[in-house]
């Protein structure tokens, strides 16, 4: 039986795109060839990576606008290191919501001085910093929109005149944002977009090339455009997949659609948190994320009990992160409203039967 997936990552991916991808393993597209078997320089692989190049730029409404969509290697943490290798000249800003951003700060500081212009640190990341002040001439400010771990999630983004960046690992895709206030995307695949191995980053071109230090080839956003993604051997099989959701996530309507069957799955889950004495939010409500629940039961003593109770109703994945404890359900694009229903009725059983 197929499970309810909340795992947080790698995780769930809409059951066609699990069916495609294998089929084309076997034979891609009649070919008599796997997909990852014919060479990354045939058409039949370039029209794959143009592909899920081009849906990436139009599902965040970016074509046209100057932007470049890539898909590289060694996921989002390599990027905590190439965007300062590629920006940071002198001074860059930091907001700090999380374990992420925390890790992307330590490597900023090998490239440049960092200002961490906020944190919520002081409160294990239970919140989003707001009223902040932004210092004044910073190569870019960075900030991370979900917090995986915590559950947390940016709704105002910081506003000044240089370049935003932004870790959208855990949820690009799921929401209507105006992207185009945004210079540089990142974020890896195997969270709302595909498996592991590729992580997308969409650059706002105009931003490169003011830096005077020397880039490694492999680090170096601008050869990765000129070309065309392919500098090297692309993982094949993580593009082809992921271009496989973002063709499901535009026939599903796009973020448009999608935003709203994820705030129907939030609102779910959120109230049943809140209603049922037995459990309590970890993040404020009004930072709430809608990709990753975060919860805890007050007694501790029915963990044994709840653990069993999902797992008889086929719930994989709840576990909350070590940093957190308790619970955290990761409901990305492809889980479904019956799948958030299936776990808040397991909640709502527990209460009637504790
Ligand atoms: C998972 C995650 C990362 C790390 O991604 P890797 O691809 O494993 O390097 C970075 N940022 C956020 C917000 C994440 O959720």
């Amino acid at each position: 039986m197929k499970k309810h997936n909340f795992s947080a990552g790698p995780c769930i991916l809409p059951q066609e795109v699990f069916k495609e991808a294998s089929e084309a393993i076997l034979n891609y597209n009649d070919s008599g060839l796997s997909i990852i078997e014919i060479s990354h320089r045939s058409k039949d692989f370039v029209d794959v990576m143009e592909e899920a190049r081009s849906l990436a730029l139009e599902l965040l409404g970016l074509e046209g606008k100057g932007y470049k969509a890539l898909f590289l290697q060694g996921g989002a943490s390599m990027q905590f290191l190439s965007v300062a290798y590629n920006l940071l000249q002198s001074k860059a800003g930091y907001i700090n919501t999380g374990s992420w951003s925390d890790k992307a700060i330590k490597e900023a500081k090998l490239f440049g001085e960092v200002v961490e212009i906020a944190s919520s640190k002081d409160a294990n990341f239970n919140y989003i910093p707001k009223g902040y002040t932004i210092p004044k001439n910073l190569d870019y400010i960075h900030c991370t929109s979900n917090n995986t771990i915590f559950g947390t999630q940016i709704k105002d983004f910081p506003v000044s005149e240089a370049p935003l960046i932004c870790d959208m690992s855990s949820d690009i895709f799921s929401r209507q944002l105006d992207f185009s206030k945004f210079s540089l995307i990142y974020a890896g695949a195997q969270k709302n977009m595909g498996p592991a191995g590729t992580t997308l980053v969409v650059i706002k071109e105009d931003i490169l090339g003011k830096i005077e230090r020397q880039i490694p080839s492999m680090l170096d956003y601008k050869v990765h455009i000129s070309k065309g993604s392919m500098f090297n051997t692309p993982p094949v099989f993580a593009v082809y997949t992921s271009m496989l959701t973002l063709k499901w996530l535009k026939k599903f309507g796009g973020v448009e659609a999608i935003e709203e069957r994820n705030e129907k799955k939030a609102k779910l889950i959120y109230s049943e948190v809140d209603l049922n004495p037995l459990f309590k939010g970890f993040a404020v409500k009004e930072d709430r994320s809608t990709m990753n629940a975060t919860f805890t039961l007050i007694n501790e003593d029915l963990k044994e009990t709840f653990d069993a109770m999902c797992t008889e109703a086929g719930i994989n994945g709840v576990n909350g992160h070590r940093s957190v404890g308790g619970y955290r359900a990761s409901m990305y694009n492809a889980m479904t409203l019956e799948s958030v229903a299936t776990l808040v009725d397991v909640m709502s059983d527990l209460e009637r039967k504790a």
